[in-house]
């Protein structure tokens, strides 16, 4: 039974690469029939973020990546939450201390920061290791007697690891291959601090083995952190139900020069963050893919093609057209850049999706906001005609607006270019048309552009402009005789009296 975890850190909120690696580690859980896991790894309670935690959860609900087991959800290998969890780290550590692999340091900061500057004046990097621990004050050098008497006597300690000397420790990573490093190149990391707490690396390895993880698909950032977990997996024992690894790549800057920060976003005007956050202490608002009015399978489906491919050229699938064709074979070893354009293409693509009963929803908030009344019928016309020309819900009253209210200026630099001093004689034109000919397409057509604009020789660009101003306000729009016969003769005609009064000076 394949059982992954996505497990965050309350320390802000998500980035849109952690969304990735939970979209990814869902995908796999779903192909595989498994199940899929929320643990929140609070351990370094000096980075936590009160409303962090209600943040990824809402985040990810609203993108469609749904769990089986998780903090917000309970399930069997509760409690999902490690500062819950605290009481039974402690017997971890201490059995890491009896087998020989972990010991107890009591060096205080002052003691590293003076040890750091001693090597740093030999030009060299101090590294808290096997060729340095019996230089440092912990129960090897001091011996266990005189440490367990410091515990007693309430000094703090920390626990460390203890690497053995120069062996080679290999991580089977099913993306990169075997990643192997000397165990002279790490050092020994903290595993547990005399406040009961586990750091992230102990508290990590005995959640995935309790919680009986198979698989763990998480960020490149951990892949320097792998070997130290491979070990304590022997050094418990659990080397045989140790889990798969596998470290996605970074998502890029789009310019490809390192890794997508908070700052690129704020710099180039795109969300790194799925929903809006509002700092709990600087009070900063970094924007959200969801308030700019992504639609969250745009995300989605954007998020799993960076940095991975389904083998062919198709982009556009629905979550379970991934969940079928994911596989972590195809995913890349190199990091993905960001493409603000692509996702726009995405969003556009999804956009286009929506029913226009469903566009027309969003377009009546927007009457409704305006105290604008129009009929339900009306509304999903021109939510259906107008669609294609809209990516995001912000364009939809911009972009629609004259369907629904005359204009009260015109553009000056359209009525400067095609508004000529005869204009209002062949605006006075149309409105005879309209009111002789029958109000249909061909009959319009025939009458307007071939039987007066035609026939008297006139330029048909700056005449239908000109209609063009007089009904929008601008030249944009589509079809005009089309848009004539959506807002209908009488309304057309009082736009053009109204143009023709108004724009009567030039
Ligand atoms: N808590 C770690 C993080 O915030 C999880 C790393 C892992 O998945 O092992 O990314």
């Amino acid at each position: 039974m394949v059982r992954v975890r996505f497990a965050p850190s309350p320390t802000g909120p998500l980035h849109i690469g952690g969304v990735r690696t939970a979209l990814y580690n869902y995908l796999f859980a779903r192909q595989n029939g498994g199940k899929m896991i929320l643990r929140i790894e609070d351990t370094d309670q000096t980075r936590f973020v009160p409303g962090a935690e209600q943040y990824i959860i809402e985040a990810l609900d609203w993108l469609g990546i749904e769990f089986d087991e998780g903090v917000h959800l309970g399930g069997p290998f509760g409690p999902y939450r490690q500062s819950d969890r605290k009481p039974m780290y402690r017997q971890y550590a201490e059995q890491l201390i009896r087998d020989g692999w972990a010991y107890y340091a009591f060096d205080k900061p002052e003691a590293l920061e003076a040890k750091r500057k001693e090597f740093e004046a030999q030009k060299k990097t101090f590294q808290y290791d096997c060729n340095t621990r019996m230089q440092m004050e912990n129960s090897l050098s001091l011996g266990m007697e005189e440490a367990q008497r410091r515990i007693d006597a309430g000094e703090p300690y920390v626990v460390r690891f203890q690497f053995p000397d120069n062996i080679d420790i290999t991580v089977h990573d099913m993306i990169r291959g075997d990643v192997t490093m000397n165990s002279r190149l790490l050092d020994d990391k903290v595993l547990f601090k005399s406040d009961g707490m586990p750091t992230y690396h102990l508290a990590n390895i005995v959640d995935d083995h309790t919680m009986e993880i198979t698989h763990v698909i998480r960020g490149e950032e951990w892949l320097p952190s792998a070997p130290l977990h491979v070990m304590l997996y022997k050094a418990f024992g659990w080397e045989d139900t140790m889990p798969r690894f596998a470290h996605l790549p970074l998502l890029l800057k789009p310019e490809g020069n390192g890794k997508l920060s908070k700052r690129d976003g704020d710099r180039l005007g795109f969300p790194v963050f799925p929903l809006e956050w509002h700092d709990p202490k600087s009070g900063e608002v970094s924007s959200g893919y969801r308030e700019q009015g992504y639609l969250p399978h745009a995300v989605v489906n954007m998020l799993a093609l960076m940095g991975w491919n389904p083998g062919t050229e198709q982009e556009i699938m629905t979550m379970d057209e991934l969940i079928k064709l994911f596989n972590v074979e195809h995913i890349s070893k190199n990091g993905a850049k960001f493409n603000l354009d692509k996702a726009k293409w995405f969003q556009h693509e999804y956009f286009q999706m929506l029913s226009d009963e469903a566009v027309a929803d969003m377009l009546q908030k927007e009457l409704d906001a305006r105290g604008i009344t129009a009929s339900r019928d009306y509304v999903v016309k021109v939510a259906g005609m107008m669609k294609e020309r809209i990516t995001f819900p912000s364009e939809l009253w911009d972009t629609c607006c004259y369907f629904f209210a005359a204009p009260t200026e015109y553009n000056e630099k359209d009525v400067a270019k095609r508004w000529t001093p005869d204009m209002h004689i062949h605006m006075a034109k149309v409105i005879e048309i309209l009111n002789t000919v029958p109000f249909e397409h061909d009959a319009i057509h025939k009458a307007l552009l071939d039987d007066y604009i035609a026939a008297n020789g006139l330029n048909t660009g700056k005449v239908m402009n000109s209609l063009r101003i007089a009904v929008v306000g601008r030249t944009v729009g589509p079809d005009m005789i089309t848009l004539i016969l959506t807002i209908g003769k009488e309304e057309t005609i009082r736009r053009v009296e109204r143009a023709i009064e108004k724009l009567k000076i030039n």
